[in-house]
This record gives structure tokens, sequence and C-alpha cells, in this order.
């Protein structure tokens, strides 16, 4: 059996109503691109159906599907990382397993690869998502655009691939809560993005709530920039030193006009102001305080629980 030239990572959290079809569409396009490939699974805790249907697909095609069986949920990146420790190709695909992303799209990432870029980014034409999920991931995009150096048009959109340089490189980051996409950029010597098809969900729900978007989004924020701890820097020299004005000017007036004592209120509303700044700061670094103690913690990223595969196959890999 031949090494792969392509490595498909999908990572599936309750995916049962959508595998059959991405299996299908997916096998499909990669069998006319001729060259030879892998896909790896990486079943992240999944409650439903996902795992049988994921060992049925190594029983049909041993040689080219693999599966990694997480020992609970450890969240879409840390899938994603897994099968990045284990991929044999040369080029490493990623692709959400909801169909979202055509698999149809593939070669037009392979074609950008083959044209010398070592990251292939996407961004989505006529996104079919819930019109807060669009209007919010404009806004995080905004943000992440002015706060990290990392350039992406869009994000959230997972349909990228790699050369293994780079994901050699993603795997040494060994972090332990990231962002993948962001991560790849930031070691990209020569990137590009390419625009691809998106569809709406047709079976399942998204599994991404509002909380985990925001959590997702402190990751990429925390993880790849210190932008907000500074401005707090920045914001508290500014106060300081209008407040010192501000002093000098009432010792001023007490010269010259007299003690004053109304405005009470106004007081309180600019105390509180301030004070609920001053919480947020300290939430601010609280995030990257959590982060350094998860670091320094050092504990297992994920737990594998099983990897179905051919015999051999992971020391094949280890030793290239
Ligand atoms: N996913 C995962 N673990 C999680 C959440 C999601 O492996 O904890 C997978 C999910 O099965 C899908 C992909 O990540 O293949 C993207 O998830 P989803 O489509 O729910 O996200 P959305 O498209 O809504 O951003
Ligand atoms: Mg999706």
């Amino acid at each position: 059996m031949s090494k792969p030239y392509v490595s498909v990572v999908i990572p599936v959290y309750n995916e049962a109503e959508n595998l059959e079809a991405l299996f299908m569409r997916l096998t499909a396009v990669l069998d006319r691109v001729g060259k030879p490939y892998e896909i790896v699974f990486t079943n992240d805790g999944s409650r439903d159906n996902s795992l049988p249907l994921l060992r049925d697909f190594h029983r049909r095609r041993p040689h080219q599907v693999r599966v990694i069986d997480f020992n609970g949920n450890f969240g879409q990146h840390m899938a994603i990382m897994a099968a990045f420790e284990r991929v044999r190709g040369d080029v490493v695909v990623t692709l959400d397993a909801d169909l979202q992303n055509p698999p149809e799209e593939i070669p037009k990432l392979l074609t950008a690869i083959e044209a010398g870029h070592d990251v292939v980014g996407s961004y989505r034409r006529n996104r079919q998502d819930t019109l807060f999920r669009r209007y919010a991931s404009r806004v995080i995009n905004a943000v992440r655009e002015r706060f990290t150096n990392i350039r992406m048009r869009d994000q959230g959109c997972m349909l990228r691939a790699y050369r293994r340089l780079i994901v050699e490189q993603i795997i040494a980051s060994g972090e332990t809560s990231t962002f993948i996409p962001a991560l790849a950029m930031s070691y990209a010597a020569h990137p590009t993005e390419v625009e691809v098809e998106h569809a709406a969900r047709t079976a399942g729900t998204s599994k991404y709530r509002l909380y985990d978007l925001v959590r997702l989004n402190f990751d990429l924020m925390t993880g790849f920039s210190v932008v907000p701890l500074q401005l707090f820097t920045l914001f508290g020299m500014v106060v300081a030193a209008g407040s010192l004005a501000f002093v000098v000017y009432l010792f001023v007036r007490r010269l010259i006009v007299g003690p004053e004592a109304e405005g009470l209120f106004t007081l309180f509303a600019i105390l509180y102001l301030l004070v609920g700044i001053g919480i947020f700061g300290l939430g601010v670094i609280g995030e990257y305080v959590g982060r350094i103690y998860q670091e320094v913690r050092k504990r297992p990223r994920f737990v594998i629980r099983e990897v179905i595969e051919q015999p051999n196959l992971s020391k094949a890999a280890g030793n290239e």
C-alpha cells in the first residue's frame, strides 16, 4: 500500500445523519483526483451512532480510512490536532463533517497547494447560516484583524489545506486550547485563500452554542494577541492623566471660587463606569492567567480510547 499524497482530516461530533452522504461524496471526489489518499476521522465523544458508522467506513476501505476515537468531547480543534499527529500525506486538508463545506471543493485547494502555497484558506460564498451567526462572524473577524496579526478573510471556514511542514509546526506548538487556522497562518510563508461554496446544514444541528463561540474567540484573542492587555495599560494611563488634570482644576477652582458640593450622582456615574471597566480588565487578565495555568498544568489535551486503522500504520508514520 502506497503512502498517501492527501490526508483529509474530519472532526466528528454527533454527525450520524451526515456521515454516509459525506463518505460517498468525499471518496468520489478523492478517487477522481487519482492520487493515493487517506481519510482520518476523529470521533470527538459522539453520543449518537457516529462511531459504528465510522467503523463501517474503515471496514469498507481499510487502507484509506482511519478512525481516532476520543474518550470524551475535547472540541473540534483538539480533534483536528489528534489527527494531525497521525497524518501521513504531503498535503493535509481539513473538512467539517456536516457537509456545509462541499467536498467537491477539495481539488481547488489542491491546485492552489500545487501552485506553491503552503497554506490554502478559504472563504464562503453565500454563507448559509443564521443571520445572527453571519453578523457575529463579521464583528469577530473585524476584531481579530485589528488585534492580532493573523490575516484571514473568513476565520470560521474550516475547509483548508496545509503542506506537511505547516502541520508539523502546528503539532510542535503543543498548545492546549488553540485555533488551528490561526496557528497555521502564523507559520505560513506563502498563504493564499480561495472562494468555496457553502451549504446549509441539511441534517443535525450546529455544535456551537453562543457560549462555545464566545469561548472559542477568547481562545483566539488571548492565544494570538496581547493587545487586550496593552489596551488596559493605555486606558489606565489616560485615566490617570485625566484625573491629575481634574485634581489640579478642582484645587485652583477652590482657591478662586470656593468649595463645591454638588454633582454627587455624576461622581457615582463616573465611579461605577471606572469600577466596571476595572472589573472587565481583571477578567481580561484572568483569561490570560487561565491559559497560562492550563499550559503549565500539562494535563493531556485529549484522551484517545482507540485508533481504528490497519496494523503498523502508526509506527510507519512515526518514522517519517
Ligand atoms: N465538532 C467536533 N467537536 C465539537 C464540536 C464540533 O468535532 O465539540 C465538529 C462537528 O462535528 C463538525 C465540525 O466540528 O464536523 C464543525 O461543527 P459545526 O458544524 O457544528 O459548527 P458550525 O458549522 O455551526 O460552525
Ligand atoms: Mg457546520
